[in-house]
């Protein structure tokens, strides 16, 4: 019998507002889509935190036994500068200012986002369809909302007809919103009178002469709108229903408004059973922003060779620090947060590794191995609580501590279902990953740098400045760059 038979699922569903029993349309199967990045940057710390979630989500559901489908996609076309359906594209306009073609851009960005996430030990979607490879799809959904009536063409150009919608349907249902008040409150912007009415959104967009992503289309040449593509490939991998649709709290509206609205358009159903979104991320309590330096990417929290940081932390270390908050709850990412996170995440395998040398024996012991294993799989069941989940295992390690100082006991079946369970969570459903030998050979290298900064602090004292230079440009010459600030020496690697 599979595991999942044995445990019910709660999960927050922010079409209800509220925990919900999780039942999955077909018995034993998920099909789960995920609103994956725009490749025109590097992938930022508040995407890796949506994309850490679900990924852990993705794997709780495999370690039941469950068969999911996860589709995640790459938005390479279509995503416009600004909401309104206004402004350039986004990967078109990188493009002209790098003076490379859009598919450079694409190819590079996703590059950069396959290696971060294999970096930090994600797994991969099961199909990861981009929005540039389903154009005919989109084309088809939209020709099936015109002849609703619910989308209307205009100049080379074809719009979602909020009112229309909404006279039969409930343009809102998910983020709340009131179609008076986005009436009230939509500014109508200088060109963009093509809309009936400025709170429709665009299906297709004519292609300016200056547009260079442009595809033929029955209303000639233009590109897609940015919140049809989803609709197109979760109706085409996980069908015109499916369990669970998730993504960043700030897709709610009105990026999934929309998914909705062309979903229940075009084949009157309403296309998710579950709305799952992950909460931002701030930087020492601040919103993250490139504007205000307020910012970190994911390869300087590796490298260490930033100003937010005074140094370098591992992919495991990371991954257990943005576990620690639940993922519906804002994560506060600050370099002493981090510390102490390296600090619980090697007690923690420290105790695996204890455990695996660990002897039963038949002294009774006062710690219930069985029903520590049910609260890591309760915390799990419960919309997913990582936070709960590491507080159980850290009862855990307590608990391994003491058997092995020789104050508490194990016996044999306990034995077993303890490094069972611990394997089972820590590295297969949170993907944390053992310190391996290059871990320690790294560690040895950080305090040897470390001792010739202090070696190069001292000869700054004592005004032996060629000294000093020396220490700097020799290892600058093996790739090992010093940086100077205000709170002492960072460095990086090569
Ligand atoms: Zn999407």
């Amino acid at each position: 019998m599979a595991l999942y038979s044995e445990h019910s699922i709660t999960i927050y569903n922010s079409l209800s507002s509220k925990k919900e029993l999780f039942k999955p349309i077909n018995e034993g199967a998920i099909g789960m889509y995920v609103c994956g990045p725009t490749v025109y940057s590097n992938v930022h710390l508040g995407n890796l935190r949506t994309f850490m979630s679900f990924d852990i989500i993705f794997r709780y559901f495999k370690h039941l036994g469950y068969k999911i489908r996860y589709v995640r996609n790459i938005t390479d076309a279509g995503h416009l500068e600004n909401d309104a359906d206004e402004g350039e594209d986004r990967i078109a306009k990188k493009a002209r200012l790098e003076q490379i073609e859009p598919m450079e851009v694409v190819q590079k960005y996703t590059v950069d986002f396959h290696n971060i996430l294999n970096t930090f030990n994600f797994l991969p979607p099961s199909i990861e369809p981009t929005a540039t490879g389903h154009i005919i799809d989109q084309i088809e959904i939209i020709k099936g909302i015109l002849e609703k009536g619910l989308a209307y063409e205009v100049n080379g150009s074809v719009y979602f007809d909020i009112l229309k919608y909404n006279e039969s349907n409930d343009y809102g249902v998910l983020s709340g919103r009131n179609i008076e008040d986005l009436i009230h409150n939509t500014r109508t912007l200088e060109g963009q009178t093509d809309k009936k009415n400025p709170q429709d959104f665009a299906l297709w967009k004519k292609a300016e002469p200056n547009h260079i992503m442009r595809w033929p289309s029955p209303w000639g040449l233009g590109f897609p709108g940015w919140h049809l593509e989803c609709t197109a490939m979760s109706t085409k991998y996980l069908g015109e229903k499916f369990d669970i649709h998730g993504g960043g709290m700030d897709l709610k509206f009105p990026h999934h408004e929309c998914e909705i609205a062309q979903a229940k358009a075009w084949h009157n159903c309403s296309p998710v059973n579950y709305w799952m979104h992950a909460n931002m991320l701030t930087l020492n309590g601040q919103k993250m922003a490139k504007s205000t330096g307020n910012n970190i990417l994911p390869d300087e929290i590796l490298s260490g060779n930033t100003k937010q940081l005074s140094k370098g932390f591992s992919p495991s270390v990371t991954r257990f620090f943005m576990m620690q908050a639940h993922y519906r709850s804002i994560l506060d990412f600050s370099n002493d947060a981090l510390v102490a996170s390296e600090k619980g995440f090697l007690k923690l395998m420290d105790a695996l590794k204890t455990l695996k040398n660990l002897e039963a024996s038949t002294t009774p012991s006062d710690f219930n191995v069985s029903k520590w294993k049910q609260g890591c799989y309760a915390a799990m069941n419960d919309d997913f609580n990582t936070p709960i989940l590491i507080a159980e295992l850290f009862n855990a390690v307590k608990y391994i501590n003491q058997i092995k100082d020789g104050t508490n006991s194990i016996d044999s079946e306990s034995l077993i279902t303890i490094r069972k369970t611990m394997q089972a969570f820590v590295f297969d459903v949170l993907g944390l990953q053992e310190l391996s030998a290059v871990g320690s050979h790294d560690e040895k290298l950080s305090e040897t740098i470390a001792l010739l900064i202090s070696l190069r602090n001292q000869a700054r004292t004592q005004k032996n400045f060629a000294l000093s230079d020396q220490i700097r440009d020799q290892l600058e010459k093996i790739g090992i760059h010093l940086k100077d600030g205000k709170d002492g020496t960072i460095f990086s690697l090569d």
